[in-house]
């Protein structure tokens, strides 16, 4: 059965040219493109869509990193879409992730990792929503 998930290609790999990049391991893998845009959120989009972490230190930090230029947003089908991205993603921690991941090749620290990846069935869902009206999805 085909899953979701919800990618956000961050700003520091739009910034250092990676869009192309990413997107080709992405088709690579065998994710199919539902939805996608590039589109740059506000301070309060950040605190709403990081919500979980808004005790955590880095919160501010996070906050200004992800609102500081555009990003991509994409919704990706495949069976075990969740799973499968977050393996194709890598650690959280670039110095952590496997050889071939995509924070290994495109992620510089662990503040600004380059790629998100939806931790759940139910947050994919809600994070899609977040980022794309009805008829932005296919
Ligand atoms: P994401 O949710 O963006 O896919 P993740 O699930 O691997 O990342 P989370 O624990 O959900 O990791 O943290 C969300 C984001 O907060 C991280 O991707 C990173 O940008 C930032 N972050 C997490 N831990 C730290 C830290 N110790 N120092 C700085 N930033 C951090
Ligand atoms: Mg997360």
């Amino acid at each position: 059965m085909a899953h979701t998930t919800l990618m956000m290609i961050k700003p520091d790999a739009v910034e250092n040219g990676h869009i192309g990049g990413i997107l080709e391991k992405v088709t690579a893998a065998g994710f199919q493109i539902k939805a996608l845009k590039l589109t740059q959120l506000s301070k309060n989009d950040v605190e709403r869509f990081y919500e979980v972490h808004q005790e955590r230190p880095f919160f501010g930090e996070l906050v200004a990193f992800m609102s500081r230029g555009p990003i991509v947003a994409a919704v990706l089908e495949k069976e075990n879409a969740v799973s499968d991205f977050r393996t194709l993603i890598g650690a959280t921690n670039p110095a952590e992730a496997a050889e071939g991941t995509l924070r290994k090749l495109y992620a510089t620290s662990t503040g600004e990792n380059a790629v998100h990846g939806s931790d759940s069935d139910e947050n994919a869902e809600i994070e899609a929503a977040f980022h794309f009206a009805g008829r932005e999805r296919f």
